[in-house]
């Protein structure tokens, strides 16, 4: 995807749904933004994906310490958890997010209180507040809701803008039902949302990326996605490691 001078992959996506039996699934969107001299990630993924992120960017030319900056919506694990792998990086992420993480007793669920701590101790880290311009030609706003502090990402364009939402506005279904699942207010979320859908509906064209699920577009009033869904999981029910059974995750 193209945006003026900036080049934008996607380069883990983000998958709508959670696991039935074994708590957060955390497959989340890593996007990698270049252009103007600089080379940033929007969200880390989580731990899981280290490998898949360093081949990923390996096969775009990029290699960890390429990275100028990181740029996280949210604390939550699955988004922020490998801002350690970019010792080069400038790490943004939002004041009252970051404040809210680091104030919650260690054991809550979805936030890494151990690499929360480093984040708010780090001299590489650029906390963003409501307006903020956190990278060139991109703006950060207040989206309260799935957690207290989250940040989405204008990226603007001179005929369109890219919209990053993070967990904001998770996936499509949130988006076109105005409801939310995993939420710390739906009050907020859904107040979140509207404010998204005016980013998005600003201007004929404009691109959404959600947190987790394929970026989309609205044309004509409807909603379009960009790209094709893949996802998948390999289990071993037999007695040697040869044979594996395949589910794919996606419709
Ligand atoms: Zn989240």
């Amino acid at each position: 995807m193209k945006l003026d001078n900036y080049d934008i992959e996607i380069i883990v996506q983000g998958y709508p749904g959670k696991s039935v039996c074994h708590g957060g699934l955390g497959w989340s969107s890593v996007v990698l933004l270049r252009g103007e001299g600089r080379t940033a990630l929007i969200d880390t993924g989580s731990i899981g994906m280290r490998k898949l992120i360093r081949e990923r960017l390996a096969g775009h030319g990029v290699a960890p310490a390429d990275v100028t900056d990181v740029i996280m919506t949210h604390s939550h694990h699955d988004h922020s958890i490998n801002f350690t792998m970019f010792p080069n990086a400038r790490l943004v992420i939002g004041a009252d997010e970051l404040r809210w993480a680091s104030e919650l007793p260690w054991g809550e669920p979805s936030v890494p209180e151990l690499y929360v701590r480093e984040l708010g101790r780090s001299p590489m880290l650029q906390t963003a507040a409501d307006g903020d311009t956190v990278f060139p030609g991109m703006t950060a706003h207040l989206a309260p809701g799935h957690t207290p502090g989250c940040l989405v990402y204008v990226l603007h364009g001179g005929e369109r803008d890219l919209v990053f939402t993070g967990d904001a506005a998770k996936n499509r279904a949130e988006l076109l039902s105005r409801g939310t699942d995993m939420t710390c207010d739906a009050k907020q979320s859904a107040a979140t949302i509207e404010m998204i859908w005016r980013h998005w509906q600003a201007r004929p064209g404009n691109v959404l990326i959600p947190g987790h699920d394929l970026p989309m577009i609205q044309r004509d009033g409807a909603t379009e996605y960009l790209g094709t869904r893949n996802a998948a999981i390999q289990g071993w029910f037999d007695d040697g490691l040869e044979t594996t059974t395949l589910f794919r995750l996606h419709a």
